[in-house]
């Protein structure tokens, strides 16, 4: 048994709790809107390994990269789930500027990692803002995995662990 860490991290709103809870809870709340900090614990097993993940739904305010991270944030976490919307160029560009933060909180070179464009059953409707090529090219540059999702069809929710959890192995398989 494996006993993961992984944090969620982003801007307000993008969908981090819809996306923990979808994962943990298998449901979607429309309403659902904590500001507090909340750590949910789901066992997975993934290619044959057991892990007993808990994964920390932050609650910054997400107006910049201060209150997104703190630097408990990047202590004994083994991997981060970065979210933006894919409705929000605002969500999207604060991707790389935590990403950052976080890879020099660490000391260093790169961090496993997964980022995740949400709300992909917006996009439908006309309001995309943040195109698959840019989410793709963007993950590519940071060695990170990247996908598309919707808490709310629960579309590649158990895929962003999944991912997360390669990327753990890829990067501190001994751990
Ligand atoms: P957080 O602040 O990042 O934790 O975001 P929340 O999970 O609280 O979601 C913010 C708002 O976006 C809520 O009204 C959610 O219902 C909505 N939302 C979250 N995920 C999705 C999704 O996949 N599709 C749609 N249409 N709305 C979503
Ligand atoms: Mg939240």
């Amino acid at each position: 048994l494996k006993k993961r860490k992984i944090a969620v991290l982003g801007s307000r709103s993008v969908g981090k709790s819809s996306l923990v809870i979808q994962f943990t809870e298998n449901q979607f709340i429309e309403s659902y809107y904590p500001t507090i900090e909340n750590t949910f614990s789901k066992s997975v097993n993934y290619k044959g390994v057991d892990y007993d993940c808990d994964i920390i739904d932050t609650a910054g305010q997400g107006k910049d990269e201060y209150s997104i991270l703190n630097s408990k944030h990047a202590i004994g976490i083994h991997g981060f789930v970065l979210v933006y919307s894919v409705t929000s160029r605002n969500s999207f560009d604060m991707i790389q500027i935590v990403y950052d933060k976080i890879v020099n909180f660490c000391g260093i070179k790169e961090i496993p990692c997964v980022i995740v464009g949400s709300k992909i059953d917006l996009s439908q409707r006309g309001s995309r803002q943040v195109q698959p090529t840019e989410g793709e090219g963007l993950a590519r540059a940071n060695h990170a995995a990247w996908v598309e999702t919707s808490a709310k069809n629960n579309i590649n929710v158990a895929k962003v662990f999944e991912l997360c959890l390669a990327e753990i192995e890829r990067q501190a398989p001994t751990k």
